[in-house]
Protein backbone atom coordinates (compact mmCIF):
# COMPACT_ATOMS: atom_id res chain seq x y z
CA UNK A 1 0.00 0.00 0.00
CA UNK A 2 1.31 3.66 -0.36
CA UNK A 3 -0.24 6.86 0.29
CA UNK A 4 -3.41 8.14 -2.17
CA UNK A 5 -1.83 11.31 -2.55
CA UNK A 6 1.67 9.84 -3.48
CA UNK A 7 -0.39 7.58 -5.82
CA UNK A 8 -1.94 10.18 -7.58
CA UNK A 9 1.26 12.43 -8.07
CA UNK A 10 3.27 9.48 -9.31
CA UNK A 11 0.15 8.53 -11.98
CA UNK A 12 0.39 12.08 -12.56
CA UNK A 13 3.41 11.99 -13.60
CA UNK A 14 3.07 8.89 -16.00
CA UNK A 15 0.32 10.14 -17.64
CA UNK A 16 2.07 13.40 -18.45
CA UNK A 17 5.09 11.37 -19.28
CA UNK A 18 2.65 9.40 -21.85
CA UNK A 19 1.35 13.09 -23.52
CA UNK A 20 -2.58 12.37 -21.89
CA UNK A 21 -3.42 16.13 -21.97
CA UNK A 22 -5.32 16.11 -18.55
CA UNK A 23 -3.04 14.24 -16.52
CA UNK A 24 -4.24 15.72 -12.79
CA UNK A 25 -7.53 15.16 -13.97
CA UNK A 26 -7.57 11.69 -15.67
CA UNK A 27 -4.94 10.69 -12.84
CA UNK A 28 -8.08 11.05 -10.19
CA UNK A 29 -10.79 9.28 -12.24
CA UNK A 30 -8.44 6.35 -13.15
CA UNK A 31 -7.83 5.88 -9.62
CA UNK A 32 -11.50 6.66 -8.54
CA UNK A 33 -12.29 3.64 -11.40
CA UNK A 34 -9.57 1.37 -9.77
CA UNK A 35 -10.62 1.75 -6.27
CA UNK A 36 -14.13 2.00 -7.32
CA UNK A 37 -15.08 4.76 -5.39
CA UNK A 38 -16.09 8.54 -5.57
CA UNK A 39 -14.15 11.85 -5.40
CA UNK A 40 -15.03 12.06 -1.55
CA UNK A 41 -14.24 8.47 -1.51
CA UNK A 42 -10.90 8.86 -2.24
CA UNK A 43 -10.20 11.95 -0.42
CA UNK A 44 -11.24 9.69 2.58
CA UNK A 45 -8.43 6.83 1.60
CA UNK A 46 -5.21 7.48 3.13
CA UNK A 47 -3.60 4.58 1.23
CA UNK A 48 -3.92 2.83 -1.91
CA UNK A 49 -2.63 -0.82 -3.49
CA UNK A 50 -0.37 0.38 -6.64
CA UNK A 51 -1.40 -2.87 -7.77
CA UNK A 52 -5.23 -1.80 -8.41
CA UNK A 53 -4.40 0.61 -10.90
CA UNK A 54 -1.25 -0.28 -12.66
CA UNK A 55 -3.25 -2.18 -15.25
CA UNK A 56 -5.46 0.64 -15.98
CA UNK A 57 -2.71 3.07 -16.32
CA UNK A 58 -0.58 1.34 -18.18
CA UNK A 59 -3.57 0.81 -21.07
CA UNK A 60 -3.97 4.60 -20.79
CA UNK A 61 -0.17 5.11 -21.45
CA UNK A 62 -1.00 3.15 -24.72
CA UNK A 63 -3.60 6.36 -25.22
CA UNK A 64 -6.41 4.15 -25.22
CA UNK A 65 -9.53 6.74 -24.22
CA UNK A 66 -10.41 6.62 -20.63
CA UNK A 67 -14.22 6.04 -20.97
CA UNK A 68 -13.06 2.31 -22.81
CA UNK A 69 -10.68 1.88 -19.84
CA UNK A 70 -13.99 2.34 -17.19
CA UNK A 71 -16.29 1.85 -19.78
CA UNK A 72 -18.74 5.08 -18.67
CA UNK A 73 -18.50 8.83 -20.32
CA UNK A 74 -20.67 11.58 -19.19
CA UNK A 75 -23.30 13.16 -21.72
CA UNK A 76 -25.88 15.26 -21.73
CA UNK A 77 -25.68 15.00 -17.58
CA UNK A 78 -26.42 11.11 -17.95
CA UNK A 79 -23.98 8.01 -17.61
CA UNK A 80 -24.19 6.16 -21.04
CA UNK A 81 -21.90 2.94 -20.93
CA UNK A 82 -19.15 3.11 -23.85
CA UNK A 83 -17.72 -0.06 -25.45
CA UNK A 84 -14.64 0.03 -28.13
CA UNK A 85 -18.15 -0.66 -30.93
CA UNK A 86 -18.84 2.60 -30.15
CA UNK A 87 -17.68 6.54 -30.58
CA UNK A 88 -17.25 8.22 -27.03
CA UNK A 89 -19.81 10.39 -26.71
CA UNK A 90 -17.95 14.17 -27.18
CA UNK A 91 -19.34 17.78 -25.56
CA UNK A 92 -19.33 19.29 -28.94
CA UNK A 93 -22.38 16.98 -29.80
CA UNK A 94 -24.37 18.39 -27.04
CA UNK A 95 -24.61 21.04 -28.88
CA UNK A 96 -27.54 19.04 -31.24
CA UNK A 97 -29.49 18.32 -28.12
CA UNK A 98 -29.83 22.16 -27.28
CA UNK A 99 -30.14 22.88 -30.80
CA UNK A 100 -33.73 20.67 -30.74
CA UNK A 101 -34.67 22.38 -27.29
CA UNK A 102 -34.14 25.97 -28.89
CA UNK A 103 -35.92 24.99 -32.15
CA UNK A 104 -39.04 25.24 -29.62
CA UNK A 105 -40.81 21.91 -31.68
CA UNK A 106 -42.61 18.75 -29.27
CA UNK A 107 -41.10 16.22 -31.36
CA UNK A 108 -43.40 12.73 -30.99
CA UNK A 109 -41.13 10.37 -32.73
CA UNK A 110 -37.48 10.39 -32.99
CA UNK A 111 -35.12 8.76 -34.91
CA UNK A 112 -31.15 8.84 -34.52
CA UNK A 113 -29.52 7.17 -36.97
CA UNK A 114 -25.84 5.61 -36.51
CA UNK A 115 -27.26 5.85 -32.52
CA UNK A 116 -23.68 4.52 -31.22
CA UNK A 117 -24.08 4.57 -27.42
CA UNK A 118 -27.43 5.53 -28.23
CA UNK A 119 -26.49 8.85 -26.36
CA UNK A 120 -28.41 11.54 -28.92
CA UNK A 121 -31.64 9.61 -29.23
CA UNK A 122 -31.55 9.32 -25.12
CA UNK A 123 -31.01 12.57 -24.01
CA UNK A 124 -33.92 13.65 -26.33
CA UNK A 125 -36.29 11.12 -24.97
CA UNK A 126 -34.94 12.29 -21.53
CA UNK A 127 -36.15 16.03 -22.66
CA UNK A 128 -39.24 14.99 -24.10
CA UNK A 129 -40.90 12.63 -21.78
CA UNK A 130 -43.70 11.60 -24.01
CA UNK A 131 -42.07 10.63 -26.53
CA UNK A 132 -40.77 7.68 -28.55
CA UNK A 133 -37.62 6.87 -30.46
CA UNK A 134 -35.44 4.52 -32.64
CA UNK A 135 -31.88 4.02 -32.60
CA UNK A 136 -30.21 2.30 -35.89
CA UNK A 137 -26.60 1.17 -36.32
CA UNK A 138 -24.63 -0.77 -38.98
CA UNK A 139 -23.37 -1.98 -35.83
CA UNK A 140 -25.46 -4.89 -34.02
CA UNK A 141 -22.92 -4.51 -31.07
CA UNK A 142 -23.33 -0.71 -30.54
CA UNK A 143 -27.37 -1.34 -31.21
CA UNK A 144 -27.35 -3.97 -28.29
CA UNK A 145 -25.25 -1.64 -26.04
CA UNK A 146 -27.65 1.25 -26.64
CA UNK A 147 -30.51 -0.77 -25.85
CA UNK A 148 -28.84 -1.12 -22.37
CA UNK A 149 -28.14 2.28 -21.87
CA UNK A 150 -31.60 2.91 -22.53
CA UNK A 151 -32.94 0.61 -19.56
CA UNK A 152 -30.15 2.01 -17.49
CA UNK A 153 -31.80 5.09 -17.92
CA UNK A 154 -35.19 4.03 -17.53
CA UNK A 155 -35.84 4.72 -21.00
CA UNK A 156 -36.48 1.14 -22.34
CA UNK A 157 -40.37 1.55 -22.83
CA UNK A 158 -39.79 4.42 -25.18
CA UNK A 159 -36.80 3.35 -27.07
CA UNK A 160 -36.04 0.59 -29.77
CA UNK A 161 -32.82 0.06 -31.52
CA UNK A 162 -32.20 -1.79 -34.76
CA UNK A 163 -29.07 -3.05 -36.31
CA UNK A 164 -29.14 -1.77 -40.17
CA UNK A 165 -28.24 0.70 -42.73
CA UNK A 166 -28.92 4.02 -42.22
CA UNK A 167 -33.26 3.91 -42.66
CA UNK A 168 -33.19 1.33 -45.10
CA UNK A 169 -35.84 -0.58 -42.70
CA UNK A 170 -38.30 1.91 -42.08
CA UNK A 171 -41.28 2.92 -43.46
CA UNK A 172 -42.59 5.35 -41.55
CA UNK A 173 -41.72 9.19 -41.05
CA UNK A 174 -40.75 10.69 -38.15
CA UNK A 175 -41.15 14.53 -36.10
CA UNK A 176 -37.48 14.53 -34.99
CA UNK A 177 -34.42 12.86 -36.95
CA UNK A 178 -31.02 12.62 -35.00
CA UNK A 179 -27.13 11.83 -36.45
CA UNK A 180 -23.99 12.11 -35.72
CA UNK A 181 -22.89 10.03 -38.85
CA UNK A 182 -19.17 9.66 -39.33
CA UNK A 183 -17.19 12.60 -41.54
CA UNK A 184 -13.51 12.75 -41.28
CA UNK A 185 -12.48 12.49 -44.62
CA UNK A 186 -10.38 9.02 -44.61
CA UNK A 187 -7.20 10.92 -45.48
CA UNK A 188 -7.34 12.27 -42.61
CA UNK A 189 -7.91 9.60 -40.13
CA UNK A 190 -4.23 8.79 -39.38
CA UNK A 191 -3.81 12.48 -38.62
CA UNK A 192 -6.03 12.29 -36.13
CA UNK A 193 -5.09 11.95 -32.34
CA UNK A 194 -3.74 8.17 -31.23
CA UNK A 195 -6.19 8.08 -28.82
CA UNK A 196 -9.24 8.42 -31.34
CA UNK A 197 -6.99 6.92 -34.52
CA UNK A 198 -6.12 3.54 -32.99
CA UNK A 199 -8.86 3.30 -30.47
CA UNK A 200 -12.09 4.75 -32.10
CA UNK A 201 -14.33 2.34 -34.45
CA UNK A 202 -13.81 3.42 -38.03
CA UNK A 203 -17.45 2.77 -39.04
CA UNK A 204 -18.02 6.25 -36.69
CA UNK A 205 -15.54 8.20 -38.28
CA UNK A 206 -14.93 7.58 -41.62
CA UNK A 207 -17.21 9.57 -43.85
CA UNK A 208 -15.46 8.39 -47.19
CA UNK A 209 -13.11 10.96 -49.31
CA UNK A 210 -14.61 13.78 -49.03
CA UNK A 211 -16.20 13.29 -45.53
CA UNK A 212 -19.54 13.39 -46.92
CA UNK A 213 -20.78 9.67 -47.98
CA UNK A 214 -23.18 9.51 -45.03
CA UNK A 215 -24.97 12.86 -45.62
CA UNK A 216 -25.36 12.23 -49.18
CA UNK A 217 -26.90 8.41 -47.40
CA UNK A 218 -29.01 10.80 -44.98
CA UNK A 219 -29.89 13.11 -47.68
CA UNK A 220 -31.27 10.57 -49.64
CA UNK A 221 -33.35 8.65 -47.26
CA UNK A 222 -34.77 12.08 -45.83
CA UNK A 223 -37.93 13.26 -48.11
CA UNK A 224 -39.57 9.95 -47.15
CA UNK A 225 -38.21 9.43 -43.50
CA UNK A 226 -39.01 13.02 -42.12
CA UNK A 227 -42.58 14.10 -41.53
CA UNK A 228 -43.87 17.52 -43.28
CA UNK A 229 -43.36 19.35 -40.15
CA UNK A 230 -40.59 17.36 -38.94
CA UNK A 231 -37.08 18.79 -37.73
CA UNK A 232 -33.98 16.75 -38.81
CA UNK A 233 -30.56 17.89 -36.94
CA UNK A 234 -27.36 16.67 -38.12
CA UNK A 235 -23.48 17.03 -36.95
CA UNK A 236 -21.15 18.38 -39.17
CA UNK A 237 -17.27 18.43 -39.09
CA UNK A 238 -15.26 21.79 -38.46
CA UNK A 239 -15.77 23.59 -42.10
CA UNK A 240 -18.47 21.16 -43.34
CA UNK A 241 -21.25 23.65 -43.03
CA UNK A 242 -21.03 25.11 -47.00
CA UNK A 243 -20.85 21.55 -48.60
CA UNK A 244 -23.39 20.02 -46.42
CA UNK A 245 -26.05 22.79 -46.82
CA UNK A 246 -25.62 22.63 -50.25
CA UNK A 247 -26.12 18.73 -50.43
CA UNK A 248 -29.38 19.74 -48.23
CA UNK A 249 -30.65 22.30 -50.27
CA UNK A 250 -29.81 19.89 -53.46
CA UNK A 251 -32.36 17.86 -51.89
CA UNK A 252 -34.45 20.03 -51.18
CA UNK A 253 -34.37 21.27 -47.72
CA UNK A 254 -34.08 24.15 -46.01
CA UNK A 255 -30.59 24.51 -43.42
CA UNK A 256 -29.30 26.66 -40.98
CA UNK A 257 -26.11 25.79 -38.74
CA UNK A 258 -25.82 26.01 -34.81
CA UNK A 259 -22.46 27.01 -33.40
CA UNK A 260 -20.99 24.66 -30.57
CA UNK A 261 -18.80 26.26 -27.40
CA UNK A 262 -16.12 26.47 -29.96
CA UNK A 263 -17.53 29.00 -32.47
CA UNK A 264 -17.03 25.88 -34.98
CA UNK A 265 -20.75 25.67 -36.86
CA UNK A 266 -21.65 22.04 -35.68
CA UNK A 267 -25.44 21.25 -35.32
CA UNK A 268 -26.91 21.56 -38.97
CA UNK A 269 -31.13 22.19 -38.58
CA UNK A 270 -32.73 20.74 -41.71
CA UNK A 271 -35.95 21.16 -42.52
CA UNK A 272 -38.89 21.02 -46.00
CA UNK A 273 -38.35 24.39 -47.73
CA UNK A 274 -41.81 25.88 -47.03
N1 LIG B 1 -16.06 14.53 -33.55
C1 LIG B 1 -15.34 13.32 -33.79
C2 LIG B 1 -13.86 13.60 -33.88
O1 LIG B 1 -13.47 14.70 -34.17
C3 LIG B 1 -15.80 12.66 -35.08
C4 LIG B 1 -17.18 12.19 -34.99
C5 LIG B 1 -17.75 11.79 -36.30
O2 LIG B 1 -17.10 11.48 -37.30
N2 LIG B 1 -19.03 11.81 -36.31
O3 LIG B 1 -13.06 12.74 -33.61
Amino acid sequence: MIPTQQALVEITARLQMAGIEEPRREARLLLMHAQGCTQAGLIARDSVDPASYAPLLARRETHEPLAYITGHKEFWGLDFLVSPATLIPRPDTETLIEAVLESGQRPATLLDLGTGTGCLLLSALHEFPRAFGVGIDLNPKAAALAAQNAARLGLADRAAFLAGSWADALNARFDLILSNPPYIESAAIPGLMPDVATFEPALALDGGTEGLTAYRAIFRALPTLLAPHGLCVLELGAGQYPAVAALAAKAGFTATAKADLSGIDRALLVSFRK
